[in-house]
């Protein structure tokens, strides 16, 4: 922020607002979430359930609740802008969508055939008919892309592990240790290319380079140099029982945050975060922020800190961090990903087609800046196409792909950490009472995973909470309650 900008300062505690609900014993700490995306909806409805709706929590989101889970208007559609495909087996998401009453969209309609684009060429086309799909698969890749699926499950299945352990009680201070909880051996996937793994493992180059590479081109905007955890998180995200949220999968943050009667949503962007200690009994955080409408600069101070948001140097909303005793550090940069929406019709001709396809899949990051071409909807006639591109589609490139274009529009993600095999060793736990949930992108960023840190952070917090008050934690509390009462808490 420019510090010569004319802002008032204020001080002002939202939860001294006499509207809220009387603070009952619990609320004598007071606690903040920042970001409204479905990390920090997580991170409130976990939270709120362990401390039984006493924690009152104020919630800042400097931009729109959701995040990176929003849709856009065109055609009269609403598809999804940001975060879209759900895996069957991402268990917060659906028992998220359980508790709110919400849908999954009807994928009844017609198949979808796809794609693998190099730029130049399809080097595999999926056919309308399944046995000449199968034969072409067998053709060109043999039967290794049915082992690549029973490794993928496979690694679903350990991934599963993490949510007996959330519901014991487990917490965990970094992300080197959750994802090792799950399987001794994800730590040094987070240190080798997905490329290198898979060679590893017996894979062809041909299956890596055109297979595994199209996969993390849609997904992650990025080639198979990237780690081999996310390479394997974006391997589990090209099944075909994927799965959204009917009405827009920004419903589930927006439902669960605003559920929770002692969370108190501020539309704020927060712009500094210090850490005050009076002595070594007392320590707090003095939250500085900027109010969206009347643009006041005010202070809040809290006990517990939760960050539900990315805080690498390149982000929008940067946080600074003033007068720890030591210097937080935040490393590594996010991809850039241009989400170009256009009601329009496609030239197959342009990319060596007689009919169109309903997905292309690039698998060549060098040859072409798109990612990804897919079809998301009909209106009057016209289809409704989402294109993934690494840069700004310039008009030219859109004239020579698309004819009669009668919508566009564009948004533009910071989308997800910029991976490598040299992954960062991140922290959850960044101080005494203040947590990131988004350490868990260097993992891997995707919906399940912000859910999972939710609750990671959410158990921490509370873990606190009971040391404040001299209480045993979480988990020693869980060892105490029968297994059935213990699910029926859940
Ligand atoms: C194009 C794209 C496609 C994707 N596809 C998939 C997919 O198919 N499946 C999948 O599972 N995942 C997908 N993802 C990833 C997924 O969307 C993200 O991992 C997830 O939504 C991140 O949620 P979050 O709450 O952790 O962060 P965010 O959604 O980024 O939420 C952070 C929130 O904090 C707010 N904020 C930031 N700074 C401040 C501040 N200083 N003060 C106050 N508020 C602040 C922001 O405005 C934002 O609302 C995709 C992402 C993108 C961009």
């Amino acid at each position: 922020m420019d510090g010569n900008a004319p802002i008032r300062t204020q001080y002002f505690h939202p939860a001294s607002n006499p509207a809220r609900k009387q603070a009952s014993c619990a609320a004598d700490l007071t606690n903040t979430i920042i970001g409204g995306g479905i990390g920090g909806a997580s991170a409130s409805h976990f939270l709120t359930e362990l401390s039984n709706g006493n924690l009152e929590i104020d919630l800042y989101e400097a931009k729109r609740i959701g995040g990176r889970l929003a849709t856009v208007n065109i055609g009269n559609r609403e598809p999804e802008a940001g975060g879209a495909v759900i895996h069957p087996k991402n268990m917060y998401m659906q028992r998220f969508v359980k508790l709110l009453g919400l849908e999954h969209n009807d994928s009844s309609d017609t198949k979808h055939l796809f794609g693998i684009w190099n730029g130049d060429k399809f080097v595999f086309k999926e056919s309308s008919y399944s046995a000449i799909t199968l034969l072409r698969i067998l053709y060109r890749y043999s039967f290794q892309v049915f082992k690549l699926k029973r490794d993928t499950n496979d690694m679903v299945d350990n991934f599963a592990k993490i949510y007996k352990l959330q519901d014991a009680g487990k917490s965990f201070e970094n992300v080197t240790a959750l994802v090792s909880a799950m399987n001794k051996e994800f730590p040094n996937q987070m240190q080798v290319s997905m490329k290198d793994y898979l060679l590893h493992m017996g894979y062809t180059e041909r299956l890596i380079d055109e297979v595994a590479k199209a996969t993390v081109v849609v997904n992650y905007g990025q080639g198979t140099d990237i780690q081999s955890f996310v390479g394997s998180v974006s391997l589990a995200g090209a099944g075909y029982d994927l799965w959204s949220v009917k009405g827009g999968n920004k419903k589930v943050p927006e439902q669960l945050i605003y559920r929770n009667k002692n969370v108190n949503v501020v539309q704020s962007r927060v712009i500094k975060i210090r850490y005050i200690a009076d002595n070594d009994e007392s320590e707090q955080y003095e939250v500085t922020y900027i109010n969206k409408d009347s643009m006041d600069l005010m202070t809040a101070k809290y006990d517990i800190v939760i960050i539900a948001a990315p805080l690498t140097s390149d982000q929008e909303f940067p946080i600074e961090f003033i007068n720890f005793p030591k210097k937080l550090e935040f490393p590594g940069h996010y991809q850039t990903t241009y989400a170009t929406f256009l009601k329009a019709d496609i030239k197959p001709k342009y990319f060596g087609l007689h009919e169109s396809l309903d997905d292309i899949f690039s698998c060549d990051p060098n040859k072409t800046i798109i990612s990804s071409i897919g079809k998301v909807g009909f209106a009057n006639g016209s289809s409704i196409w989402k294109i993934f591109s690494r840069e700004s589609l310039e008009p030219d490139l859109i004239q020579k792909m698309f004819s009669n274009v009668d919508e566009k529009m564009t948004v533009v993600w910071k989308a997800y950490p910029h991976y490598s095999s040299n992954t960062p060793h991140v922290n959850f736990k960044l101080h005494n009472a203040l947590y990131h949930v988004n350490a868990i992108e260097w993992a891997a960023s995707a919906m399940e995973m912000s859910a999972i840190g939710g609750r990671n952070v959410a158990i921490l917090a509370y873990n606190d909470f009971l040391q404040k008050h001299g209480l045993m934690s979480y988990e020693e509390t869980l060892k105490d309650i029968p297994i059935i009462l213990h699910n029926e808490l859940r």
